[in-house]
C-alpha cells in the first residue's frame, strides 16, 4: 500500500484563517517610496508572530498573519505587505544577542574597526545604539572608552542591559525619542534592526539629526542578495518588514540626506552588510562599495524576476526537506530540532513541520524554558532536560554551522546526524 506523499497532505492541513486580529494591517503603498506599484513575489502563507514562544495555556490561541513579500517596481525594495503592530512584536521579545559567541565576536570587531578607522584620535567620543538589546554591542564601545547610550524597545532586554551597566532608554527609536535624548553622537549604530522599523522615515530622520557633523552611522542588515543566493527564506518573518540590497537602502538613505560611503559583507546570519554612512556629499564611495554595487547589477539582484525565481526554489527546498523527514520517520529515527531561533518558525510553519516529525527543539536560551514554538507547537527543551541524544538533529540555527559542529563534535563521533535544512553557499 502506498501512502500519499506527506507534504501533499500537509498542504491541505494548513490552518485556514485563524483568529482575526486587530494588531496588524496590510499596506497598499511602498514603505520606502510610497508607490502603489507593488507585485507579490513570495507568498509563505499565514504565520503566527515568530518570536512569541507560547506557554502551555496559550497553545492554539495565537493569531496568524499573512507573510508575503512584495516587490516595488519604482524603488525595487522587497518588503512585507502586512505590518504586525510593533507593540506586539518588540515590547517583550526574548531574543538576547549576548547568547551566541560568534555574534559577540562580530560586535567586538565592528566596535574596534569603527574606532580605529574614524575616531582613534578623539579624546571624548560617544555612541548611540538603536535596538541595543542586552547591551552586547555597547559593552565593546564602553571598553574602548566611549560614552554609550542604548535605545531598546524590549523591557526584558533593556532591563538586562541596565543591570550590566549599559545606560539604556526603554523606548522605540524615532524623532520623538531623539528629541527626548537631546544629544548628538559621533557614532550611531543599528545592527539587525533597520529593517524592523515600522516608523522608517521618522527613524531615518532621527539618525540624521542625531549624528554629529563628522559622525558615522554604522548600519548592519541582512543582505537580501545573500538571502536569495543562500535560499535562506527563513529570514523572512514579520519583524523584518524590509529586505535591502545596497541599491535599495542607499535610495532610502539619500531621501533623508544621508549616503553610504563604504560597505562589506560579513558572515553573520548567512551574509550581512556592514555599511558606513554619513551626510550626503561628505565622502566619496569606496572602491569596495562600487564593486558590491556592480555585483548587484551583474546578478540582477534588484529585478522582480530574481524574486519570482527565489520563490520557485523555496518550493523545491520544501519538497526536499519533507522527503528527508518522511524517510527518517519511516526508518524509525528520533529527530530533535537544534535551536529555536525566530527564523526557524518561518521554516517550520511554511513547511508544516510539527511534532509528528520533530520531538522537541533543543535550546540554550533560558527565557524559552518550558515554552512551545509558535504555530507548530513543538516543545522547547533545555540541554539539561534531555534524557538521550536523538538519531538526527534538524538544525534550525543553521547560520551557526561551524560553532555547532565544533560544540557537538562528540555527538558527531557517536554517529548523530546533523541535517542543515539551509546551506549557505558562502557563509
Ligand atoms: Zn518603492
Amino acid at each position: 500500500m502506498h501512502d500519499p506523499p506527506q507534504h501533499a497532505l500537509r498542504e491541505r492541513l494548513i490552518p485556514a484563517m485563524s483568529v482575526p486580529s486587530a494588531s496588524g494591517s496590510p499596506i497598499t503603498n511602498c514603505r520606502v517610496c510610497d508607490s502603489p506599484d507593488l507585485e507579490p513575489v513570495i507568498d509563505l502563507g499565514r504565520h503566527p508572530w515568530c518570536n512569541h514562544f507560547l506557554k502551555k495555556e496559550e497553545l492554539g490561541r495565537e493569531p496568524f498573519y499573512p507573510l508575503r513579500v512584495v516587490y516595488c517596481h519604482r524603488c525595487m525594495t522587497a518588503q512585507l505587505d502586512y505590518t504586525v503592530t510593533k507593540e506586539v512584536m518588540f515590547s517583550d521579545h526574548t531574543y538576547l544577542s549576548g547568547i551566541t559567541r560568534s555574534l559577540a565576536d562580530h560586535f567586538r570587531r565592528v566596535a574596534e574597526e569603527v574606532d580605529a578607522r574614524f575616531l582613534k584620535r578623539l579624546r571624548s567620543k560617544s555612541v548611540l545604539d538603536i535596538g541595543s538589546n542586552d547591551g552586547t554591542q555597547l559593552k565593546h564601545y564602553q571598553a574602548l572608552g566611549y560614552d554609550v547610550l542604548g535605545v531598546e524597545s524590549s523591557r526584558t532586554a533593556a532591563h538586562r542591559a541596565l543591570q550590566a551597566g549599559i545606560p539604556t532608554v526603554n523606548r522605540f527609536f524615532n524623532l520623538d525619542t531623539l528629541r527626548a535624548i537631546a544629544r548628538r553622537f559621533d557614532v550611531i549604530n543599528a545592527a539587525g534592526v533597520f529593517f524592523h522599523l515600522e516608523e522608517l522615515h521618522s527613524a531615518t530622520d532621527a539618525i540624521r539629526d542625531g549624528l554629529k557633523e563628522s559622525g558615522v552611522f554604522v548600519v548592519q542588515f541582512l543582505y537580501m542578495k545573500r538571502i536569495v543566493e543562500n535560499l535562506a527564506f527563513d529570514q523572512i518573518y514579520h519583524e523584518h518588514l524590509l529586505y535591502y540590497n545596497l541599491a535599495t537602502i542607499e535610495s532610502l538613505l539619500n531621501r533623508h540626506g544621508l549616503a553610504m560611503f563604504d560597505a562589506y559583507v560579513a558572515p553573520i546570519h548567512g551574509g550581512s552588510i556592514v555599511g558606513f554612512v554619513t551626510y550626503q556629499g561628505r565622502r566619496p564611495a569606496s572602491s569596495q562599495l562600487l564593486l558590491l554595487r556592480e555585483c548587484e547589477d551583474r546578478d540582477g539582484s534588484n529585478r522582480s524576476e530574481t524574486y519570482r525565481a527565489f520563490f520557485r526554489r523555496i518550493k523545491l527546498l520544501k519538497k526536499e526537506n519533507l522527503e528527508f523527514l518522511e524517510n527518517a520517520r519511516r526508518a524509525g529515527k528520533r529527530v530533535f530540532g537544534l535551536g529555536a531561533p525566530a527564523k526557524g518558525n518561518t521554516l517550520l510553519n511554511h513547511f508544516q513541520i510539527g511534532t509528528q516529525d520533530i520531538e522537541c527543539l533543543v535550546e540554550r536560551n533560558e527565557l524559552r524554558r518550558g515554552l512551545y514554538s509558535p504555530g507548530m507547537h513543538i516543545p522547547i527543551m533545555m540541554e539539561d532536560e534531555l534524557d538521550s541524544a536523538p538519531d538526527i538533529y534538524y538544525v534550525l540555527a543553521w547560520n551557526f554551522k561551524q560553532e555547532i559542529l565544533e560544540r557537538y563534535a562528540e555527538l558527531l563521533d557517536r554517529g548523530v546526524q546533523f541535517y542543515f535544512p539551509i546551506n549557505p553557499v558562502d557563509p
